[in-house]
């Protein structure tokens, strides 16, 4: 089958024509043909395996372009990549893999092209497009990829059992190009990875998150969530969400079930965002739930401080997969801290202090946990669903009535501990905290307005109370 169509860009010639002058054999292979055949969206990255040397091959392209453009060489994996216009392109020679059974780094050989194909990790992304002269444009499909893509299956080029446990990554990643895709792992494969699924203990925590983190930006993560759990593979990485799985019944009364309740949360959430700290606050909100249920003979299943204990958990499983410790694991933490705070402001007497609390402690954030909130509306009963639905809108209507008249998210207060002491005869130290946290405290239970002429008064009412002498009273 020739596809030249995929490789019109010019920049396909130039390879061309500089292998055609080295008398040398490339290739472009992987995501690129395998999104073009399937009509995705063209990817930036284009990978071109060449027999031969990657390196030089990159180099002598990139001379061929005004500027030059700078050739990034890793030397240890006999990689080199150059940006061309829109372009990433990454060049490696053809090579032969063995492996050894404690490691992911094979010991590696030079190779033509149909070694290369062999040490890819599924027939999809196996499918290569000639660049050579006498045979440009043609497929190069030597274990029916194209067959796997109309039935849109996920296999191993080679034996299963040794593809999944040469790079136990793999596995991850079929789970991940199912997800994307929308494919089914062909049930051999499935069995492999079910049997070699202790492998993946040897990767770091890096390796398998890029790969997670794909998942979870999937349009509907919980294909791959459900399938990394039926494969055992989450439980090695995630335990705490695959110990909230199971249903347990006491005085016939049972709870339900909130790992699979969980993946609903993740799939509802991913349909009103892409940020993927919003997904992963969906995917930790009820991880509290193992360690606080308890069942109580008058009202049953309880999960008492669940979201208290869950926020607690962030930080070990952030830290476990290398996930940023700074702002994500921050907005994570509150996320999860707060999702149960506006269903207790579902009632009729929910007060202003309340709801300016709510504000002023979730501050830009307040939107995402009311999505949030509504992802975590689970249940099948449409009349429910609605009902639900409109208590939060009703609430999140009523922080916006409050926010607009008291302007307190992200407020500051706005009496600062240089105004206590400027006006009390006052040492530098614990009282003036006391005293900026009382007047804040007014402010959010409506006692004063948020403004500096009634927080100064209230200072001043303050500082009697607790006998503060002012300073320079006789000049007032
Ligand atoms: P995308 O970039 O769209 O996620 P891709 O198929 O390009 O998909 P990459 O991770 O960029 O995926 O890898 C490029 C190619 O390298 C793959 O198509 C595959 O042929 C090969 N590959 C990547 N990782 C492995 C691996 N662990 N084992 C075997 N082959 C791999
Ligand atoms: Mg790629």
């Amino acid at each position: 089958m020739n596809v030249s169509k995929a490789i019109q860009e010019p920049i396909f010639k130039q390879i061309s024509e500089v292998i055609e002058n080295k008398r040398q054999q490339a290739f472009v292979i992987g995501g690129f043909v395998r999104d073009f055949l399937l009509k995705r969206p063209n990817p930036e990255d284009i990978d071109i395996v060449t027999e031969g040397s990657g390196i030089e091959l990159a180099m002598a392209i990139a001379e061929r372009y005004k500027p030059k453009p700078k050739v990034s060489v890793f030397k240890r994996f006999g990689t080199a990549m150059i940006k061309v216009q829109n372009w990433e392109l990454e060049f490696v020679g053809a090579r032969k893999e063995s492996y050894s059974p404690d490691s992911r780094k094979p010991s590696v050989e030079n190779g033509t092209l149909e070694d290369d194909q062999k040490r890819r990790d599924f027939t999809v992304n196996a499918l290569a497009i000639s660049l050579n002269k006498d045979t440009y444009g043609e497929l190069i499909d030597p274990f029916d990829g194209l067959s796997d893509l109309q039935n849109k299956i996920i296999r191993t080029p080679l034996n299963p059992d040794i593809t999944y446990s040469d790079d136990p990554l793999r596995m991850i990643r079929a789970i991940r190009f199912a997800t994307q895709l929308n494919f089914t792992i062909e049930p051999l494969s499935f069995e492999a990875i079910k049997r070699n699924a202790q492998r993946i203990d040897i990767l770091s925590g890096e390796r398998i998150t890029d790969e997670f983190n794909k998942i979870m930006m999937s349009p509907q993560p919980g294909i791959g969530l459900k399938l990394l759990y039926e494969a055992k593979l989450l439980e090695r990485f995630l335990p705490e969400l695959t110990s909230l799985q199971g249903i347990e019944e006491i005085e016939g009364q049972k709870h339900k079930d909130n790992f699979f309740h969980t993946l609903e949360v993740v799939d509802n959430i991913s349909r009103s965002t892409t940020n993927l700290w919003l997904r992963w606050a969906a995917l930790l909100h009820d991880i509290g739930k193992a360690r606080t249920k308890r069942f109580d003979k008058k009202i049953g299943w309880t999960f008492h401080s669940h979201e208290f204990v869950g926020s607690k958990m962030v930080l070990a499983i952030f830290k476990r997969l290398k996930l940023p410790l700074g702002e994500p694991l921050k907005y994570v933490q509150k996320l999860v801290q707060y999702s149960s705070r506006p269903v207790s402001l579902i009632t009729d007497e929910v007060s202003d202090s309340a709801l300016r609390r709510l504000l002023f402690d979730m501050g830009n954030e307040l939107e995402d946990l009311f999505l949030l909130c509504k992802a975590d509306i689970t249940t099948k009963n449409t009349k429910k669903q609605i009902l639900f639905k409109q208590n939060f809108d009703y609430v999140e209507e009523k922080i916006k009535d409050v926010e607009e008249k008291d302007k307190i998210r992200n407020f500051q207060p706005p009496i600062t501990g240089h105004d206590i002491m400027k006006t009390f005869e006052i040492e530098e130290g614990k009282q003036i905290g006391v005293i900026k946290e009382t007047i804040k405290e007014a402010i959010l239970e409506g006692i004063i307005n948020n403004d500096y002429k009634n927080s100064y008064n209230y200072m001043l009412e303050l500082g009697k109370k607790l006998n503060l002498k002012r300073k320079n009273e006789t000049k007032l």
